[in-house]
């Protein structure tokens, strides 16, 4: 057995004894795994061991390996900051959008996903713990975000999705809270069924608090070259 097949049951063997330990289902938490800077080929080999949602966070690198893997059945997930001006492409090549933070975002990939396409699954990403640095709405604005955005015709609003600060597992719960708190507002709520969060390194806390997909780049892949990124 090769390696990737083997990183890839021991995640999910943690996600399957973090559900046992929540007293979750583990079919209720999915795997994105998290390629970016890693080459086609290691996606490739990571598809021949059963994985079929993978994850990029830059747009460039992204549209070269979807082309490259085109013969694969993988499903695309952009979990990247979404600038402006990249909205096109997002809509055209993926299958998920989680970094949707703004309606300006969600209104021009709407308008920009093509009607012969199945409608894009968005995420939106809050900025749970009020870091600085980070992407995301404000919790406070989630509940009219998720009021217009999900009235959007070719989007269907799944959830949300967070990147909160290391070891602060009260984000995870917070999260969980606002999840089930802003559903009232959705115009489909049957569409609302992800909570994005969770990495290699808090995978567990994030499914005790509710998680339904963990983004594992690392725990996968091994660490990350950034010197040698596409
Ligand atoms: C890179 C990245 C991950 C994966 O992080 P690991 O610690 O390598 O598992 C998950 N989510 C987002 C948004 C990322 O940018």
């Amino acid at each position: 057995m090769n390696t990737l097949q083997q990183a890839r049951d021991q995640v999910l063997c943690q996600i399957r004894q973090a559900c046992a330990q929540a007293g979750r289902d583990a079919q209720t938490v999915q795997l994105l795994a998290v390629s970016k800077t890693h080459p086609s080929e290691m996606l490739r080999e990571m598809h021949a061991a059963g994985q079929r949602a993978f994850g990029e966070n830059y747009l460039q690198e992204a549209l070269e390996k979807i082309e490259a893997l085109a013969d694969l059945n993988i499903e695309w997930h952009f979990i990247g900051h979404v600038q402006r001006n990249k909205t096109k492409q997002l809509a055209e090549k993926f299958a998920w959008v989680h970094g949707v933070d703004r309606l300006i975002i969600a209104e021009r990939l709407s308008s920009q996903r093509d009607v012969s396409q199945e409608p894009l699954n968005i995420c939106l990403q809050v900025n749970i713990d009020a870091q600085d640095s980070k992407d995301g709405c404000q919790p406070a604005d989630a509940a009219e975000l998720v009021a217009r955005i999900s009235q959007l015709p070719h989007l269907r609003l799944r959830g949300l999705m967070v990147i909160p600060a290391p070891n602060n597992p009260q984000a995870f719960a917070d999260a969980r809270q606002l999840f089930d708190l802003v559903k009232d507002q959705h115009a489909h709520p049957e569409d609302w069924d992800t909570l994005s969060m969770g990495m290699s390194g808090d995978m567990a806390e994030a499914i005790a608090a509710g998680s339904t997909m963990v983004r594992v780049g690392t725990a996968l892949f091994g660490v990350r070259d950034y010197s040698k990124q596409a």
